[in-house]
């Protein structure tokens, strides 16, 4: 059996065009949505993802600001640009770029950011919220990838789902999520013994550890879904997920690649918080 691939660039496409449609009426109405990305120092890789969100904002017709700052920027300026954006009218959404400098305590800049405006979902209240069943803003990691289980038109109730990984960026929310959505969910993590023997079990599996074929063939249920939130490089220096790409879709029902799978996804869900923040302030203003 040949795994269907699960195309995160053209279920990006599909969602960013619904977004589109919705963010130009948010904007006729007044109300156009805006996302502020913050930058501080000059991480090479964090300068190409901040400028591939605020590219992908102009091309949904919303309004975003890069804000670029110097690695030497004190944590307490910080805190103000965050508080100033806070009561900006014009922004719903505001991410900052992690990692940060060491000098700067990245749970305190988290907990600055209003829970209106937490577009990243990593907030004690976004996280509150997930946990406790409430609507809110959701991690966009986890938030993208129950799009991609939901688009082979897999039911997920009563299904096993396994993620692996358990940061709270990720396989937390993704654990939460599929729950929601009335799977039983396993977590596996560095401390799990014999990771198979759980992922032989699975339905669905989500690997989010960062170590290449964390995931093999052998590991994984003939049919299951495997979604691959990894980001790593092989030995040639190519970019590769978690799971042992080739061997496994020869065994699973669907797969996502890497690149082209969970990675657009991200962004796209970055787009659909910061909408439906905007929404949300637009009805609270109503
Ligand atoms: P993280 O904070 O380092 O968490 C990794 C998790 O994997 C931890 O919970 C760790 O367990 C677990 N783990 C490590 N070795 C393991 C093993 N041998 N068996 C089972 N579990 C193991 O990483 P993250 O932020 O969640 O990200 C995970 C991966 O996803 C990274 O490659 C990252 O680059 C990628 N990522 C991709 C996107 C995207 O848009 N595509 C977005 C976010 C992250 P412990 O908790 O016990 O240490």
């Amino acid at each position: 059996m040949t795994a269907q691939l699960i195309d995160g660039i053209a279920l990006s496409k599909s969602i960013r065009a619904e977004i589109g449609v919705r963010a130009a009426a948010l904007a006729a109405a007044g109300h156009r949505p805006g996302l502020a990305v913050i930058l501080v120092g000059d991480d090479p890789a964090s300068a190409v993802y901040v400028r591939n969100k605020v590219k992908a904002c102009a091309e949904a017709g919303m309004h975003s600001v890069l804000e670029k700052h110097d690695a030497a920027l004190g944590e307490a300026e910080l805190l103000a640009r965050i508080a100033a954006l806070n009561a900006d009218p014009a922004i719903h959404g505001i991410l900052v770029q992690m990692p940060l400098p060491r000098h700067i305590d990245p749970q305190k800049v988290i907990a600055a950011i209003s829970a209106a405006k937490d577009v990243d979902g990593f907030s004690v209240p976004s996280a509150g919220e997930l946990a406790s069943g409430l609507p809110g803003l959701r991690p966009c990691t986890p938030y993208g990838c129950m799009k991609l289980i939901e688009s082979t038109g897999v039911a997920l109730r009563g299904k096993h789902a396994v993620v692996i990984g358990r940061s709270n960026t990720v396989g937390k929310p993704m654990a939460l999520l599929l729950l929601q959505a009335h799977a039983t969910v396993t977590v596996c993590h560095s401390a799990t013994p014999d990771l198979g023997r759980h992922t032989r079990q699975a339905d669905v599996v989500v690997a989010a550890v960062g170590r290449r074929r964390t995931l093999t063939a052998d590991m994984v249920r003939p049919g299951a879904i495997v979604i691959d939130v990894g980001i790593n490089r092989d030995e040639a220096g190519r970019l590769c997920g978690d799971v042992d790409f080739s061997a496994v879709r020869e065994v699973a029902g669907w797969i996502t690649p890497v690149p082209g799978g969970v990675g657009p996804m991200t962004i796209t869900m970055l787009l659909a918080n910061t909408v439906q923040a905007a929404a949300a302030a637009a009805a609270s203003s109503a």
